[in-house]
């Protein structure tokens, strides 16, 4: 039995900032590139590949298995560590986070979302209704990503993607930035499916 993921249990500073150092890419080669605070979060697309909270283990190491980077979500928190930076996705930098919601951007690029946005959901899901932790994504390449990349999804794999008219954010989890958005999905065709391209590599959650 393992405790839930949380920067404590990892050994990481709480919030220290927001420095950030890409370590490998998706094929696991090192890249020694210091990614400098702003370049890290910089918006736009591609986005940058620095270490996940999720794929570190206690002592800073990459898990078994684990990629050892993977693309930096433009509204996460990147956390300065010993062995460089990792970024968190239950974690949204604040300030980010306010300029999301203020001018309306997409949590994964950093770019402004349309009037039509993009959700996710696992192919064989019990609920007629998604939520997106910190809203909807701009468009079917930051959904794709996500689909693909992000371990909250890859471990639900096969992912559904859904185009639906842009609505109001709505805070439902307190914290000032904890912005949802909730979609009802029923009987809405899905625009694209996204299957795992590796058996047991989905993540743990
Ligand atoms: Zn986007």
């Amino acid at each position: 039995m393992t405790a839930p993921e949380s920067n404590s249990r990892m050994g990481l500073p709480p919030r220290a900032g927001t420095v950030g150092r890409a370590v490998a890419d998706a094929a696991g080669a090192v890249d020694t590139a210091v990614v400098d605070a702003a370049a890290a979060v910089a918006p736009g697309w591609p986005r940058r590949r620095s270490r996940c909270a999720f794929d570190v283990e206690p002592d800073g190491t990459v898990s078994a298995g684990a990629p050892g980077a993977r693309p930096t979500p433009w509204a996460a928190t990147v956390i300065a560590t010993a062995s460089g930076g990792v970024w968190d996705a239950l974690e949204f930098d604040e300030g980010r986070c306010e300029r999301m919601l203020a001018l309306d951007l997409c949590q994964v690029c950093g770019r402004p979302r349309g009037e039509q946005v993009f959700v996710l959901a696992a192919q064989n899901r019990s609920r007629t209704a998604v939520l997106m932790y910190g809203g909807a994504l701009c468009s079917l390449e930051c959904a794709r990503l996500t689909a693909a990349q992000c371990p909250h999804y890859t471990s639900k794999s096969p992912v559904e993607v859904f185009s639906m008219p842009r609505q109001e954010r709505v805070d439902l989890l307190g914290g000032g930035y904890a912005n949802d958005d909730e979609y009802r999905i029923d009987g809405v065709e899905p625009i694209a499916r996204v299957h795992p391209v590796e058996a047991g590599r989905g993540g743990r959650r």
